[in-house]
């Protein structure tokens, strides 16, 4: 809830002026009090005593961003651990998700309240919030938090454990099983100066995912079988991401992780809706070949494609020749642009960088290169696999396998949202 609509609720809810209000609760905010303590100042000031500011007792369902606090009875799903820098301090936070019979809730707590996931407990005077568009609670200073005298009974999983495939960003406490796929060390700009970090891809047999440890576990390497548990989950470029932390505990398993080496095949429709998606397979037509595809010229700085021998970022460069397809794929959901990188295209062309660049000298045209692929693909049924990533501009997917379907595209679709809609 921003200040304006904070001092209109007040204003009306206390019968006074709606300016005066802000004005009173800018100034408290100027101290960095935080807004919902902010207007109890204000509205103690106005006489308007405890009475709209008592939390009332909800189920789970019926809490909106529209209460300040609230007092609640429920279990703990999960419970992650996180540093975070708050106000130039640095911070441990407890965060995770609460559920009762009517649903769940996600939480961040600013001190340890000594809760662990599975135990049922009451919650008085939690501070509502808004994160992410949905009410989140906030359990601070003014927080109580007790055991429960019966178990809350709830129909969602508690502990965290997870296959890769159910991680949404946000998630928080959670515990996989995985197989480390790759992973390369890399030095970042942190906010304390120069650290080390990991990033890669991990598996298991649901899903491949990538992941970043931002406090190196030794035991995080190429072919390790582990559970890693408190992770949290962000994400990055459209697809959900794994986060390890100095709180994330990592332990070898002594059975190898059972991995998928198929992405899981979806409509284009349900996979966009995704958001994106890491590893993902759609099969469909190619509807068209689309400009800038064919012979292209790269900057030798930054690898984008130039245009006239301009790079947008370094200004005039001796471009370097490479091959790239951009087809549009249609499965009578959605489409998507499916970028094809050098290799797939030679493939494809039937012909490396110097064929196409020996084949747009003797027609002296460039554009015999697209036109060639061209032939070769557009109408053509393929089941394309790779990285899908969505953002205002449309969804694209670079492709890291693309071959000739057998299936018709149309008929997949309609079955695989069947399924999904089940
Ligand atoms: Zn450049």
């Amino acid at each position: 809830m921003d200040v304006d609509t904070k001092a209109e609720e007040l204003a009306s809810a206390l019968g006074i002026d709606k300016q005066e209000v802000k004005a009173d609760l800018e100034s408290l905010l100027e101290f960095d009090v935080p807004l919902e303590e902010a207007a109890q100042s204000v509205r103690r000031k106005h006489g308007g005593g405890g009475g709209s500011s008592t939390p009332e007792t909800l189920d789970l369902d019926s809490i909106t961003t529209t209460q300040d606090s609230v007092n609640v009875t429920v279990r703990v799903l999960t419970q992650g651990t996180r540093t975070i820098r708050y106000q130039g301090e640095d911070v441990t936070i407890r965060e995770g998700e609460l559920a009762d019979g009517s649903g769940t809730i996600s939480y961040t707590a600013w001190q340890d309240f000594g809760f662990e996931p599975g135990d049922s407990i009451v919650v008085g005077n939690a501070g509502v919030r808004e994160w992410d568009g949905r009410p989140e609670l906030n359990l601070g200073q003014s927080t109580t938090v007790s055991m429960a005298d019966d178990t809350v009974t709830v129909d969602h999983p508690i502990g965290g454990d997870s296959d890769l495939i159910d991680l949404e960003p946000g998630d928080r406490g959670r515990n996989v099983e995985v197989r480390v796929q790759e992973v390369e060390s890399r030095t970042i700009d942190g906010r304390d100066g120069e650290t080390t970090i990991l990033s890669g891809v991990l598996a298991d047999e649901t899903a491949r995912l990538p992941f970043t440890d931002w406090d190196p576990h030794p035991d995080i390497e190429v072919g390790a079988d582990l559970r890693i548990e408190d992770v949290y989950i962000r994400e990055f470029r459209g697809s959900p991401s794994v986060n390890l932390s100095e709180f994330s505990a990592v332990e070898p398993l002594s059975d190898p992780v059972a991995i998928t080496d198929s992405a899981p095949q979806l409509s284009i429709a349900e996979a966009v809706d995704n958001g994106g998606l890491f590893d993902v397979e759609v099969v469909g037509n190619v509807l068209e070949v689309r400009d800038g595809s064919g012979l292209i010229e790269r900057c030798p700085d930054c690898g984008r494609v130039i245009q006239n021998g301009q790079c947008r970022t370094h200004g005039a460069v001796e471009g370097e020749d490479d091959l790239r397809i951009k087809a549009i794929v249609d499965d009578g959901t959605d489409t998507v642009t499916a970028i094809i990188g050098s290799e797939l295209t030679a493939e494809i062309y039937g012909g490396d960088v110097s064929d196409a660049k020996d084949a747009a000298r003797d027609a002296m045209d460039k554009e015999v290169v697209a036109d060639a692929i061209r032939d070769n693909l557009v109408g053509g049924a393929y089941r394309v696999r790779g990285t899908l990533s969505v953002d205002e501009y449309g969804a694209n997917l670079t492709v890291e396998e693309f071959a000739e379907a057998d299936e018709d595209p149309a008929a997949l679709a309609t079955a695989a949202l069947a399924e999904v809609r089940q």
